[in-house]
C-alpha cells in the first residue's frame, strides 16, 4: 500500500474572534501540560547539516543541544497543530513549510524540479489570514486561534507554547540507510486531487500511515536516498506544552490532538514515508493556573492536578472531543484510520516503483495495489537479508486465511530477526557453506548456520551449474558498519 493517505477536507470550522493577548479571565484557561514521547520505531530529526551537491549521498545527524539529543519545540509544534487542524476542520495554513507549498486564497500550489502544480482549495478551508472575516472582524479557525498566524501583514500570536523535547531515557543510536523517499509527487494528480472534480481539488491533508516493523532501510547509497542517525524505538524525550487564555473547547482540542486515543498513534519527524517515526505521547502531568489567585498573590495559583485525577481529566477530555467536535467526524475518522497503530496486523506501506507509475499513470489513490512497491523491481536491489520486506517466492496456499497467518508471523519473525540484527554473528564478506533449501529461476535459499529460523535468498551466479535443493554451497555474507546483513552472494 502506498505510504500516505489524505485527510479530507469535510466540514470546516465554524470563525471565531481571537481572544486579544492582554485580556485574561477567570473564564479562560491557563496552564502547563508534561508530556512524554516514546519512540515505537526508529525516529529521526535533523539538526543542521552540512549542504552537500545534489547528487551526492547525504548522512544527516540527530538534533542536538549541547550534546543532548532534542527534538526541536518548533518542529513538535509544527505536528501536533496539523493534527489539531485535520480534527477540527481548521483553515489550510501550511504554517513554516514555504519552500515546496503555498495557499493563495482558494489555490494551493506545489512546486516540484520542473513547475509549478496548482490544485483548489474547498470552501471554507483558505487561510484565514487572506479572509475578510479575519481582516474586519478578526475571526479565525481554532487552529489559527490557538497557534496563532502570520500573513502578509496580518498576525496574531498563538497562545501556546512547546519546549524542546530532551531525551531522558536512551536505548541507543544508529546509522541507517533509508529507502529512497519515492514518488508519487504533487504533480501526480490522481493521487492529490479528488477523483470527482477531475483531480482538481485538492484532496486533504497528508498522513502516513504506521509500518510497525520499522524503517525500510537499503545498502544501496545514491544521490536519492539518507543515511541518518536514528534513535531506536524505546527512547523516551519530554517536554511541556504551556497554554494560556484558551476557551475550554480550544483546550480540550488542545489535548486531544497530543494524547488521541486507542489505538492511534502520532508519527512525527523526517522519514515518515519509509517507516520512521511512529511515537507515543502520554500527559504525565497537568498545572493549571487559576487566574484569580495569580492576581491576589503573584507567583502562586498553580495547581497540580493529582495522578488519580489526571487519568479522569484525561478520559473526559476525549468524550468532549467527539462532543464538540462532532462536525469533524469525517476527518477524524479518516485520521483514525491512517494512524492505526496494530502490531497483530501490521501493514507494510511502501511507495509504489517507478515501473508502477510509468505504467499507471491514472490510476487514483484508492486503487493502488498492496504489491506497487514490487511491481517489476530488480531482484538484485532487493537483497533478502536487509530489512526490506519482499514477497515470497511464488508458492500455493491453500487458503488466503493461511496466507494472513503466514503473513504474519513473516512480520514477526522479521522483527525479531531486526533485534538479533544489532549484532550479526558474521564478519563481513565471512564464507560459510551451507545447504540449498529451494531453488527458483534466477535464485536459490539457504539458511546460515549461525542465524537460526532465516532464509536468504541468493542469486544464481553460474548459469551452467546445477542448483540442486540438499546440495551444499559456498555463500559469501556482506555485513555493513551497522552490523546488518546486507546480501548474502555464490562465493
Ligand atoms: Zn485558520
Amino acid at each position: 500500500m502506498n505510504p500516505y493517505q489524505f485527510v479530507p477536507f469535510a466540514e470546516p470550522a465554524e470563525l471565531k474572534p481571537v481572544v486579544p493577548h492582554e485580556k485574561i479571565d477567570g473564564s479562560l484557561n491557563s496552564g502547563v501540560l508534561r508530556c512524554r514521547l516514546t519512540a515505537l520505531t526508529e525516529f529521526f530529526v535533523s539538526g543542521p547539516q552540512e549542504r552537500v551537491a545534489r547528487d551526492q549521498h547525504q548522512r544527516l545527524q540527530f538534533c542536538r543541544d549541547s550534546g543532548t539529543p532534542i527534538i526541536p519545540g518548533s518542529s513538535l509544534k509544527g505536528s501536533i497543530r496539523s493534527v489539531f487542524e485535520a480534527l477540527s476542520g481548521s483553515c489550510l495554513s501550511l504554517a513554516g513549510d514555504v519552500r515546496k507549498r503555498r495557499v493563495r486564497n482558494d489555490i494551493l500550489s506545489y512546486w516540484d524540479k520542473r513547475r509549478q502544480h496548482d490544485y483548489q482549495v474547498p470552501d471554507g478551508f483558505a487561510p484565514c489570514g487572506m479572509r475578510n472575516e479575519f481582516k474586519q472582524k478578526k475571526k479565525a479557525c481554532p487552529a489559527c486561534r490557538v497557534f496563532g498566524l502570520l500573513y502578509s501583514g496580518e498576525v496574531h500570536l498563538g497562545r501556546v507554547h512547546f519546549s524542546d523535547a530532551r531525551l531522558v531515557s536512551d536505548t541507543g543510536f544508529r546509522e541507517i540507510t533509508l529507502e529512497p523517499f519515492g514518488a508519487p509527487g504533487p504533480r501526480h494528480r490522481t493521487f492529490y486531487g479528488t477523483p470527482e472534480s477531475g483531480n482538481q481539488i485538492a484532496r486533504g491533508r497528508k498522513f502516513y500511515y504506521h509500518r510497525v516493523q520499522g524503517a525500510r532501510t537499503t545498502s544501496e547509497k545514491t544521490g536519492q536516498n539518507k543515511t541518518v542517525e536514528a534513535s531506536l524505538p524505546g527512547s523516551v524525550f519530554e517536554f511541556t506544552v504551556e497554554y494560556h487564555g484558551l476557551r475550554d473547547d480550544e483546550l480540550i482540542l488542545l489535548v486531544y490532538s497530543l494524547i488521541l486515543e486507542e489505538p492511534m498513534r502520532h508519527k512525527i519527524g523526517m522519514g515518515k514515508g519509509v517507516g520512521l517515526g511512529s511515537v507515543k505521547i502520554d500527559i504525565t502531568g497537568w498545572q493549571k493556573l487559576d487566574v484569580k489567585k495569580r492576581y491576589q498573590n503573584p507567583g502562586t495559583g498553580f495547581v497540580n492536578v493529582s495522578a488519580d485525577q489526571l487519568e479522569l481529566e484525561l478520559q473526559n477530555v476525549r468524550k468532549r472531543y467527539h462532543e464538540s467536535f462532532s462536525y469533524a467526524r469525517e476527518a477524524f475518522e479518516a485520521l483514525r484510520d491512517i494512524w492505526t497503530w496494530d502490531e497483530d496486523n501490521p501493514r507494510d506501506p511502501q511507495y509504489p516503483s517507478y515501473m508502477w507509475f510509468k505504467e499507471n499513470r491514472n490510476v487514483p489513490l484508492e486503487e493502488v495495489p498492496d504489491d506497487a512497491g514490487q511491481y517489476k523491481v530488480r531482484p538484485s536491489a532487493a537483497p533478502r537479508g536487509s530489512q526490506r520486506s519482499q514477497p515470497e517466492p511464488s508458492r500455493s496456499t491453500s487458503s488466503s486465511d493461511a496466507a494472513t497467518l503466514k503473513q504474519l508471523q513473516k512480520q514477526r519473525d522479521k522483527q525479531k530477526q531486526q533485534e538479533a540484527l544489532f549484532e550479526v554473528p558474521y564478519q563481513d564478506r565471512e564464507v560459510e557453506k551451507v545447504t540449498i533449501l529451494e531453488v527458483s529461476e534466477a535464485t536459490f535459499a539457504v539458511s546460515l548456520p549461525k542465524i537460526k529460523g532465516k532464509t536468504f535468498e541468493v542469486k544464481k551466479k553460474n548459469p551452467y551449474r546445477r542448483y540442486k535443493v540438499g546440495s551444499k554451497i559456498r555463500v559469501r555474507v556482506h555485513v555493513n558498519a551497522a552490523s546488518e546483513i546486507t546480501r548474502v552472494e555464490e562465493a
